[in-house]
């Protein structure tokens, strides 16, 4: 191994953050058994990560000790040769104030690096939502539901093995196989894990994202003020108050100004649909919705700001009418336009998007929801996922999930 070569992991504030540690701290122990040296360490995303909010963890693998000294003196990597993403939603960019914008989730790869994705979708619906780049670069899927493994009471789903066992497939250079196995087998000192690893090293496959392939929006950005340019003292400036809204002949309602920096909805995973038929101008979602993002509209209900809305779901649990505020997956949708102003557009057309997209959306929840989706969600990744024996004990004896286990989520 004659360079230093970077690994970034791109995760969920909170709710990934040790499965981004574990994955960094695997890659450096089983680097290690090569005779290399490495680092694994966090860098967050917000302050502190707040939930949800897209974060980043580093593990850096280097041939010398000088050389990773070279590589510590910066404030993350300015290239990675892999860049893996534990939440497939983050493929359309990724936000936090740290970051003055939105970053493409593959900014950092260097050409013919790869992007790992965890995702049940294909690869061809994930291209879609990254930028484009100037050069080629490849992209892994491997079949995997957004993990929130290693977060308290959520079962271990062998997500972060099986990343680290494909790992040696999409780049021979930063680790082989046998160190992979070795280190999961001294640090989780569990036989299934290193074999759900080896599995996925034989399945998991890359394609090459053509240059000019992908989305092809300039993410937005804005700049900083230089030292020469800020103003004196510390001042921030308020929000400004909102104004009625104007949509064609119509004039009223009330759109809040709002942070043009802070746009929040890199953050979402899910997205409410209005089903504004049924509406019955009840206030709730408005009043309750923790980050404003309702527009008073001049008829009277309610529009989404999808830039500003982070996909918590509270305005779906607050409406009182059936169907009429319903959380869709976030990978059902294009862009943040209007849904109002496609329903005055077009009203039949509306109803049919608003059917379809609640009829046919991909699953995704907050969490699991009744006994037993976890391991209809595991069995669903098919056999390249873990797929621990039933009832099979983990470290410190406990019970590890999968496909057929017993037992349900707390
Ligand atoms: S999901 Fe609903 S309540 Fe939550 S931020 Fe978005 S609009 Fe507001
Ligand atoms: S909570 Fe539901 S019914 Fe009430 S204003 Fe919002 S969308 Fe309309």
């Amino acid at each position: 191994m004659a360079r230093t070569i970077s690994v970034e992991v791109i995760y969920r504030g909170i709710f990934q953050k040790t499965l981004a540690k574990n994955i960094c701290r695997g890659i450096v122990l089983a680097a290690r058994k090569e005779g290399k040296i490495g680092i694994a360490f966090g860098r967050y995303g917000d302050s502190p990560e707040r939930n949800g909010i897209p974060a980043k963890n580093f593990a850096i693998v280097a041939p010398n000790e000088e050389e990773l000294q070279l590589s510590m003196a910066q404030y993350e990597p300015e290239q990675t040769d892999v860049t893996i993403n534990v939440d497939d939603m983050m493929c359309k960019g990724v936000e936090s104030w740290a970051w003055y914008g939105l970053q493409p989730i593959n900014q950092k790869i260097r050409e013919q690096g790869t992007l790992i994705v965890t995702s049940m979708l294909p690869a061809e619906e994930l291209i879609k939502f990254c930028h484009t780049k100037t050069h080629p670069y490849r992209l892994a899927v491997l079949q995997a539901i957004p993990s929130f493994s290693g977060l308290w009471v959520y079962k271990d789903d062998h997500t972060d093995v099986r990343i680290l066992g494909a790992l040696p497939k999409v780049c021979p250079e930063l680790v082989s196989l046998d160190s992979v196995l070795a280190a999961i087998k001294e640090e989780w000192k569990d036989d299934l894990k290193a074999k759900s690893a080896r599995r996925s090293f034989e399945q998991v496959t890359a394609r090459t994202v053509r240059p000019g392939e992908g989305n092809p929006e300039v993410p937005y950005k804005f700049d900083l003020p230089g030292w020469k340019t800020m103003r004196e003292g510390v001042t921030i400036d308020g929000i400004r108050l909102g104004e009625p809204i104007k949509f064609g002949d119509e004039i009223g309602g009330y759109r809040p100004a709002r942070n043009p920096y802070f746009k929040k909805f890199s953050t979402r995973t899910m997205r409410p649909v209005i089903d504004f038929d049924k509406c019955i101008k009840c206030t709730l979602c408005w009043l309750q919705c923790p980050d404003s993002c309702f527009d008073v509209m001049p008829d009277g209900t309610y529009d989404l700001n999808a830039e500003a809305c982070c996909g918590c779901g509270v305005c779906e649990a607050v409406c009182p009418v059936d169907d009429c505020v319903t959380m869709v997956n976030e990978a059902a949708f294009g862009d943040n336009k209007s849904q109002w102003e496609m329903f005055k557009t077009d009203k039949a057309g509306y109803k049919a998007w608003v059917d379809a997209k609640i009829a046919h959306r991909p699953e995704r929840s907050h969490g699991f929801r009744y006994l037993g989706q976890y391991q209809e969600q595991v069995a669903k990744m098919g056999p390249a996922a873990g797929t621990p024996e039933k009832g099979s004990a983990g470290p410190g004896g406990r019970k590890q999930m999968g496909a057929g286990a017993e037992g349900g989520e707390e």
